[in-house]
């Protein structure tokens, strides 16, 4: 399989952790849709919001998604990536998508937990388990229909990254 791997999920799912242990499993290069647009612009997440808003920021995301998008490649998803329907289809066409699906609670307790890798400015400014709870209500079908797989996101590390490795072997959905 040559196919670019895409990680989507909720902010802390651990698309970037367990992308990065992914590929290096599979030989495959690793990229983060979030730190390619970090390094091409010189702006941090919450910069790009605060200037140009999120409408911008999405802008730039579906462009840096394309640009990173190639064969042998794992590329880590924004969490808000599916919520353009361009997206979804290009994800969709141009490789393997996988969901790393965890509750509400286990993505809050992550960000609590380890603030520094979140990375983003909060949606709504709400205490951050009923905004996991928002986001996932209003994300999980759209999740579930760019997914070619899901996984449970809960269990450690390297059992996701056997599972995902499992899953390849496998047709798509
Ligand atoms: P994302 O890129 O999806 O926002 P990260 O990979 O940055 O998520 O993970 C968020 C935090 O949760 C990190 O501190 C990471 O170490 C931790 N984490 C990620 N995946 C797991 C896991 N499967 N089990 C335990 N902790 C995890
Ligand atoms: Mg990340």
């Amino acid at each position: 399989m040559t196919q670019p791997i895409f990680m989507v999920g909720a902010r802390g799912a651990g698309k970037t952790t367990v992308g990065n242990a992914l590929a290096r499993a599979l030989g495959y290069q690793f990229t983060d849709t979030d730190v390619f647009m970090q390094q091409t612009t010189g702006l941090s997440v919450a910069d790009v919001v605060a200037r140009e808003g999120w409408v911008g920021f999405r802008r730039r995301e579906s462009d840096a998604l394309k640009a990173v998008t190639a064969p042998h490649t794992v590329v880590a998803t924004g969490g808000g990536a599916v919520l353009a329907a361009e997206n979804r289809a290009f994800m969709r066409d141009a490789g393997r998508v996988i969901y790393l699906r965890a509750p509400a609670t286990t993505l809050a307790h992550r960000l609590e937990e380890y603030p520094l890798d979140a990375q983003r400015p909060t949606l709504t400014g709400k205490p951050i388990n009923e905004e996991m709870v928002e986001v996932l209500a209003a994300r999980e079908a759209l999740y579930q229909e760019v997914a070619h797989h899901v996984l449970d996101a809960t269990a450690s590390p390297a059992e996701i990254v056997a599972a995902i490795q499992r899953v390849l072997q496998t047709e798509p959905i």
